[in-house]
Formats: structure tokens, C-alpha cells, sequence
């Protein structure tokens, strides 16, 4: 583990994520925005592993903003943001999207290695139990928040 600066690391993490996507995918045109608490400063982390996390999350939202695309309207408008806040003895990262939501039974088996909706090819499944178990690693927890239609915001928390 090394001390690490937080907002530096999440917004590298969320602008590789965002060129990735933007490259693979013709149509995209989501904003990624940003809602740092300056105040977040270093923790005692592995910065290549809560890294891989950010990644996981900011790219499952962008493509939830584009599952969504195809049923809304020409005004929807995609909107991802990340941000950082400082509670007394642990830190928060949020990722929320204004994308397809997740159904109530599925929620339940996200977390699960190889669980997918995306077509064959398209995801392995293993994103969110990787991400799962690198927080429980560092003693932290990974939550969601979810309503079909409306969004997802997935809730990071990091002892300090
Ligand atoms: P993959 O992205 O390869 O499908 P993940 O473990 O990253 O695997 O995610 C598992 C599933 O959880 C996705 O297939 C999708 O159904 C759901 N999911 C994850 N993040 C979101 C999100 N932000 N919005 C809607 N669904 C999501
Ligand atoms: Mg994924």
C-alpha cells in the first residue's frame, strides 16, 4: 500500500475509462463530470488495484448511459459523475449515471464473478466481483443504488 492522493487517482482512473469507451464506440457523447471534496487528500492504498475499481465503475455507467440511449428519446441527455467526499475516518467515491438503472432482481447478483447482461463478447462478468473483492481487501465496502430507468450510483468507502 502507498499513500495516495484520491482525487488525482480517480480522475486518471476515470479519464482512461472514458477514452476507452469513447474509442470503441461510434455513438457515444456521454459528460463526465466531476464533484471533488478537496479536502480528501492521501490514503494507505494499492493505487493500481482501487484504480482497476474506478475503471470497472466509470465504464459500466457510460455504457448503462448507452443501453439507455437506445429506448430514450432525442433529449436525453447522458450524464455520468464521480465524486470524492471526506467523512470523519473514511473517505467516499461515488459513481453515479442517469442510465438504464438496475432491476431489483438483478441487483442481487451483480457482485457475483461471470454475472453479465451484456451480449456474448461484449462483457466478461467480472468487473464488479473484482472490484468487490479488492475493497473488501482494503477493509472498505462497495454499495449500490439503483432505479430502473432513472440511474445507478455506486458507492465506494475507504477506511482512512
Ligand atoms: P460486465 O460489465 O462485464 O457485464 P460487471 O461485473 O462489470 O460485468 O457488471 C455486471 C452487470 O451489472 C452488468 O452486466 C450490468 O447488468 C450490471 N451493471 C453494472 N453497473 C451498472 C450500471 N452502472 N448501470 C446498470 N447496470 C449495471
Ligand atoms: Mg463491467
Amino acid at each position: 500500500k502507498e499513500a495516495t492522493d484520491i482525487n488525482t487517482l480517480v480522475e486518471e482512473y476515470m479519464r482512461l475509462s472514458y477514452h476507452g469507451v469513447r474509442a470503441k464506440e461510434k455513438s457515444f457523447n456521454a459528460t463526465l463530470n466531476t464533484n471533488f471534496d478537496a479536502g480528501v487528500g492521501k490514503v494507505d492504498i494499492i493505487p493500481q488495484d482501487v484504480g482497476r475499481v474506478i475503471l470497472n465503475l466509470v465504464t459500466n455507467a457510460l455504457h448503462a448511459t448507452g443501453e439507455k440511449k437506445k429506448n430514450a428519446g432525442d433529449t436525453y441527455e447522458p450524464v455520468v459523475t464521480v465524486g470524492t467526499q471526506r467523512l470523519k475516518d473514511k473517505i467516499l467515491v461515488t459513481v453515479q449515471d442517469n442510465g438504464s438503472g438496475i432491476a431489483d432482481a438483478i441487483k442481487e447478483k451483480i457482485f457475483q464473478p461471470f454475472f453479465t447482461t451484456k451480449p456474448t463478447g461484449q462483457g466478461t462478468g467480472l468487473g464488479l466481483s473484482l472490484s468487490y473483492d479488492i475493497i473488501k481487501a482494503h477493509n472498505g465496502d462497495i454499495t449500490v443504488a439503483s432505479a430502473v430507468n432513472e440511474g445507478t450510483t455506486f458507492t465506494i468507502e475507504l477506511p482512512v
